[in-house]
């Protein structure tokens, strides 16, 4: 048993659970992850690195269960549910629908929104206060659409948010697409810029700061799985791993997807599914663009850094943790990025991979203290946006932890709603 007197144990070193961890040592705890990584099948490793205010409102909606229907036996499509024996994905669809009711849409659209403003205006701060060269740019995302009617669609759910929550975009139709994006192809109809947008290195920022956490102090352990936790009534007592056990005071639940389950071994049920996505990282192509573009009707994006590297990614599939670099799903993002893009990528590939985001449904984290453990923090079912909502969520992690004043409303995020 490890005798370290420590504040905090935090399973999982993804984006939430090191953003978690700079916020509660800031608060003068101590804490240690707990990682079984390095892990190249974290959500956090090789996505898009959006940082987007923008994504406020959530996938739900009867357009995506429609197309989500029409695209089910397409194995390249943008969205692919796998059928399975499991009834949890069923069980999860079923809500997902249920979530997809308009007042449920607005609800979630307030949970996402307030979250994601607050983690932009955090990720200046820390970037800036630590120093970390993760290439952030902040010059926002273009929504390219290849159809008028999309065009059109998007601009219903734009004027929708711009009343809503003062969320809105700038249309660029025509030759004016072309002088703000030249890597564009002409026959693109138009495209929605979201100026409030940013982006950086997603594995730049990791590295970024699990080196500012080691030098504050944090303990990371690598390599290491925790198999259970034992409780004694309501309180948990020890993390127990595949190199001993640990104890804390405090422990935070943030292993992305499979935090479900380390969640069913202390009996709590979390309605999470794996959503699958992929993507290919390259060297960029000569007319590279200048900032991301996300393919509206393939829902792929090409994300451009300035260190000559891009990287398209994008795909959903809904159906287990399926373990296989599935070449097909991978193409598609390729096929994608030929129908937008004079340059659509190159042969000089770096890294190609799949990940899984922790998807709940109605598209909102669960931030939260468990309905059945004092001590114990649930911070994941971060959907397509862990990225974009990393700080604010470690911020509210730390904020429910040391019982402080939270800087936002936490009702949004709790486990009970999805019951
Ligand atoms: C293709 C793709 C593109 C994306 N693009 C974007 C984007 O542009 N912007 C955006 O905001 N989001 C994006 N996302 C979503 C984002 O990547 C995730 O929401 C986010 O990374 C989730 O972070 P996390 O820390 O919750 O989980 P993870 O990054 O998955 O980290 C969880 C960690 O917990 C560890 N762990 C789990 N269980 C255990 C255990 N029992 N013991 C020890 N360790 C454990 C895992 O090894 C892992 O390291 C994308 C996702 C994908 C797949």
């Amino acid at each position: 048993m490890e005798k370290d007197n420590v504040d905090v144990i935090i399973i999982g070193g993804g984006i939430i659970g090191l953003c978690s961890a700079y916020y509660l040592q800031k608060e003068g705890l101590s804490v240690t992850i707990i990682d079984k990584g390095p892990d190249e099948r974290a959500a956090s490793h090789a996505n898009c690195g959006l940082v987007s205010p923008s994504h406020a409102l959530p996938l739900n909606n009867l357009k995506t269960i429609r197309k989500s229907l029409l695209w089910m036996f397409q194995p390249d499509s943008p969205f692919l549910i796998r059928p399975q024996l499991d009834p949890r994905l069923y069980q999860w669809l079923l809500r997902f629908v249920i979530n997809s009711r308009r007042q449920k849409v607005h609800h979630s659209m307030l949970a996402l929104n307030q979250l994601l403003i607050s983690s932009k205006a955090l990720y200046q701060e820390l970037i800036k206060e630590e120093n970390i060269q993760c290439q952030w740019q902040n010059d926002g995302i273009l929504f390219v659409c290849k159809k008028e009617k999309t065009f059109l669609d998007l601009q219903k759910d734009i004027r929708y948010t711009q009343e809503e929550i003062g969320l809105s975009a700038v249309p660029y139709v025509g030759e004016l697409l072309q002088e703000k994006e030249p890597a564009l192809k002409d026959d693109n109809y138009g495209a929605w810029l979201y100026e409030i947008d940013a982006h950086l290195k997603p594995d730049l920022l990791i590295d970024g700061l699990k080196e500012t956490l080691l030098s504050r102090g944090v303990k990371i352990i690598s390599d290491c799985l925790v198999t259970s936790l034992t409780n004694s009534g309501q309180v948990i007592q020890n993390v127990v791993t595949t190199k001993g056990s640990f104890s804390a005071t405090q422990f935070v639940l943030s292993g992305g997807a499979l935090s479900v389950q380390l969640a069913k071994v202390i009996g709590l049920r979390l309605p999470i599914i794996p959503g699958k996505g992929y993507s290919i990282t390259m060297k960029s192509p000569g007319l590279s663009p200048k900032i991301p573009c996300i393919m509206q009707e393939r829902k792929v994006v090409a994300t451009p850094w300035k260190n000559g590297t891009y990287r398209l990614g994008g795909t959903m599939g809904l159906g287990g943790f399926n373990t296989t670099l599935n070449k097909t799903r991978l193409n598609a993002l390729k096929s994608a990025a030929v129908d937008y893009l004079k340059e659509p990528f190159t042969d000089q590939v770096i890294e190609e991979w799949y990940g899984w985001r922790s998807m709940t449904p109605d598209g909102v984290p669960i931030i939260d203290r468990s309905p059945k453990h004092k001590n114990l923090t649930i911070a994941c079912g971060h959907n397509m946006l862990g990225i974009s909502m990393g700080t604010g969520t470690g911020k509210l992690v730390s904020e429910i932890v040391c019982e402080k004043e939270l800087h936002i409303d936490s009702h949004f995020y709790s486990l009970s709603r999805l019951n």
